[in-house]
């Protein structure tokens, strides 16, 4: 029978994953010989025997591999018959090219939680149980190749039973870099009243803390977390009022799928997601009150018909909630919008003041990474922050870049990416860029990027934004230089998602962004692809008083539309006029003068001005509050809608908000009811979306649309919207994998800056149909009916 050998190279996530045991077993299974190694590219192997199980060795490698590793590439090609007998796994050889690629995070999988409830078992009851399938990764590396040594748990020496599972190719935990177990590995530590338990057990006293109404800081993967019982009013009043968290809710852990169950509606898309390796934290729908037990306090998530959910991702939060039996709030420690605290020095100084005691441990966090949030729409995944569990995945691009980029992002929900030929790495969440910690953390992590994946970024891309601490780093920096527009960014990040370049119709609502002609964009109609795009039309500006101040008191917003929607003659009858009467005319008046009162063309200003008219909230105490809540407001039941006919405006659309808020607030002193306000208004908003893409298909024939910007985190606009272009016969895209808010925009910025790389960009073929179509722009209109 004739020899054959085999060379196979395998790129993609497949180090720290069990590739390897895989690899030896199926060799070994199928008697073929050679060798199975990691590099600094990921996982090269030579094989040799009969044709027959060559074959057979080489479709079960991409037919079945572990259920961790992410195959990118595979190449095979002929390698020398040497006549060896056996198969081996090659020690690792240091390179020096970096390509081998870190995995996220993973939870505890099901074969450690049976380690670790087995009495039997020297793991039983371990916090720092993992195996080559689940446990910390991202969090713990410092540097590459993914070795125990370059690892935060370098300075645990493996005992003799830990080596020899680690150095046993037919062991669950071969190879696995952070395995370790009682003898050798981390420990718990309880700092608190009461010290440790009474058998030497940190979990007793900080479960006894929790169950007497006490707020415990536990330091979980990417970061300390704080934590009272979910269902313990007085508990989680004392840890938003020590937080200084006013409104925003809190995330809860429930033990399983069963809890939480008990708490909210759970499909089978966000039963996958719950109980998946990444363990985002799930935003479900919750029961009415009365069915559950039991109840989530009213502190936890105040007047929110969702609730976030997530469940147990490492042993020591499956210890402590099967201990307590019940479900905690667990939120990020930290003080109001500061990053969470993942130092242990850093927490304890930062969290004292906040937290009853600690629950730590020795194995220190390299890198701090907040929990992931995920929303289910129409069964997929629409992120709203993706972070741990999804880092450093990389993301493909559809087109490679020429040189190596980082995008630099925007200023809120901050990430950064880096590019290095078709895969970009989208960071980790860093935060609100606004001050000098949040600056230190983003300077940190690019440097841990670049180190992590050999990439010495040559193109910088920024937004256009003066003011962000992001653009002015970005201007700092030796590297040739590309500007962003903010939306394009939205736009090119929807389409690098979908793994397309463009063009399409790109609908982008956000609270603020840049433009290209220095005023505040966020309602606006692009015609985009990766490497340029036009602006078609918008939202009709209008004044915001007082400028950022109106960001946070959105009734200043209602009082720039009302004035324009009635002409300078406000009914006065209307609440909200008179919530604020006493500085109702001079917040008029400074929007009529145009001192301090910048224009804007944002949708989440007009969705904040009709919120205030409605009555749901006049002033905020997190981005976004007033259409959060307004979105829940309305009665899903309605179908009907305010009229909104687009107007022209020069070689573009505008869309009058004015007439909308003129709508909501006739409605209003109609008596209407504000759940029918509410949603004839996120009816009318899906409807313009609807009647611009259509002005844009009649003018440039795109017929695909992609929708992006924070607004349209807002499920109930996002379902109308899709619903509405799909009848129409749009192709829509939406996000999945990265978030539609400003987390996204550094994906965006990094899609621009590759296409902008490469010699023969589409975009002039658009630009140029969009010469052409300029005058018969509004000759679209009677499809749209105005
Ligand atoms: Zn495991
Ligand atoms: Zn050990």
């Amino acid at each position: 029978m004739s020899r054959r050998a085999v060379a196979v190279r395998i790129e993609g996530i497949v180090q720290g994953v069990g590739f390897r045991p895989f690899v030896y077993g199926l060799a070994t299974r199928l008697g073929l010989a050679g060798l199975v190694g990691n590099d600094e590219r990921g996982v090269f192997i030579e094989v040799e025997g009969g044709s027959a199980p060559v074959e057979e060795f080489l479709a079960a490698l991409t037919g079945d591999p572990p259920p961790l590793a992410v195959i990118e590439r595979i190449t095979t090609g002929p390698a020398p018959v040497t006549g060896r007998r056996t198969f081996a796994i090659a020690p690792s050889a240091a390179g020096g090219d970096r390509h081998a690629l870190v995995s996220p995070d993973v939870a505890t999988c099901d074969a450690c939680l049976r380690d670790l409830t087995d009495p039997a078992d020297r793991r039983c009851g371990y916090a720092f149980t993992n195996c080559t399938g689940c446990g910390p990764r991202f969090t713990i590396v410092r540097d590459v190749p993914y070795d125990r040594a370059n690892t935060t748990m370098a300075g645990f020496r493996m005992c003799a039973d830990c080596a020899g599972e680690y150095h046993d190719p037919g062991d669950r935990r071969f190879h696995a870099q952070p395995v370790c177990c009682p003898a050798c590995g981390p420990s718990l530590r309880f700092d608190g009243p009461g010290g440790s338990g009474a058998a030497g057990d940190p979990l007793e006293p900080a479960v006894r803390l929790l169950r007497e109404g006490g707020v415990l800081a536990v330091k979980g993967l990417g970061g300390y977390h704080l934590a009272a019982l979910a269902a313990d009013e007085p508990a989680v009043a004392a840890l938003r009022s020590r937080k200084h968290r006013e409104d925003k809710p809190f995330a809860v852990m429930a033990g399983d799928v069963a809890a939480a169950r008990r708490l909210c509606v759970v499909d089978p898309a966000e039963e996958r997601l719950l109980t998946g390796p990444a363990r985002p934290v799930v935003l479900l729908r919750r029961l009415p009150d009365a069915s559950v037990a039991p109840s989530v306090a009213p502190s936890v998530a105040p007047g929110n018909r969702w609730l976030g959910v997530l469940l147990p991702y490492t042993p020591l939060h499956h210890l402590l909630l099967r201990s307590l039996g019940q479900p905690i709030v667990l939120t990020s420690g930290n003080v109001s919008d500061e990053p969470i605290a993942y130092r242990d020095e850093d927490a304890l100084e930062r969290l004292g003041g906040i937290a009853d005691a600690f629950l730590t441990h020795d194995r220190p966090i390299h890198i701090r990474t907040d929990d992931s949030v995920v929303r289910v729409f129409r069964g997929r995944d629409l992120p709203i922050r993706r972070s741990r569990g999804y880092v450093p995945h990389p993301l493909p691009l559809a087109r490679a870049a020429r040189r190596p980029v980082l995008a630099c992002g925007a200023e809120l929900k901050h990430t950064f990416c880096l590019v290095k030929d078709d895969r970009a790495f989208v960071s980790h969440h860093i935060g609100d860029l606004e001050n000098y910690e949040t600056l230190r953390s983003f300077t940190e992590g690019v440097d841990h990027f670049r180190r992590l994946f050999d990439i010495t970024p040559e193109v910088v891309a920024h937004d256009l934004h003066p003011d962000y601490l992001s653009t002015k780093w970005a201007l700092d920096q030796d590297a040739d230089l590309v500007g962003v527009q903010h939306h394009h960014a939205h736009i090119a990040s929807c389409l690098a998602d979908n793994g397309v370049a463009g063009p399409v119709a790109g609908v982008a609502f956000d609270g603020l962004g840049y433009g290209s002609d220095g005023t505040l964009w966020g309602g606006e109609f692009l015609v985009a692809d990766l490497a340029g795009f036009e602006r078609a039309g918008h939202l009709a500006p209008v004044p915001m008083p007082g400028g950022a101040t109106a960001i946070r008191q959105p009734w200043r917003m209602a009082a720039a539309y009302l004035d324009l929607a009635y002409d300078g003659d406000v009914p006065e009858d209307l609440d909200v006029v008179r919530r604020n009467a006493g500085q109702w005319a001079a917040v008029v008046a400074l929007a009529r003068r145009g001192v301090n009162a910048p224009l804007t063309s944002s949708m989440g200003r007009l969705f904040d001005a009709v919120a205030a008219v409605a009555g749901v909230r006049d002033a905020i105490t997190y981005e976004g509050q007033a259409a959060v809540e307004f979105e829940q407001l309305a009665d899903p039941a309605v179908d009907d809608a305010y009229p909104c006919g687009l107007v022209s405006a020069g070689t573009r659309f505008a869309v009058p908000g004015v007439e909308l808020v003129r709508a909501v607030a006739d409605d209003l002193r109609a008596c209407v009811p504000r759940d029918v306000v509410a949603a004839r208004f996120h009816n009318a908003v899906a409807r313009v979306v609807a009647d611009g893409c259509i002005l844009v298909r009649k003018a440039c024939g795109l017929s695909t649309v992609a929708l992006s910007g924070g607004v349209f985190q807002n499920l109930l606009l996002l379902g109308r919207a899709v619903t509405l272009l799909e009848e129409r016969g749009f192709t829509v895209l939406t996000h999945h994998r990265v978030p539609p808010n400003d987390g996204g925009v550094s994906l965006g910025q990094a899609a621009v800056a590759a296409a902008a790389m490469a010699a023969n960009s589409p975009i002039r073929g658009v630009r140029r149909e969009l010469s052409q179509a300029r005058h018969t722009w509004f000759g679209g209109m009677s499809e749209t009916g105005t």
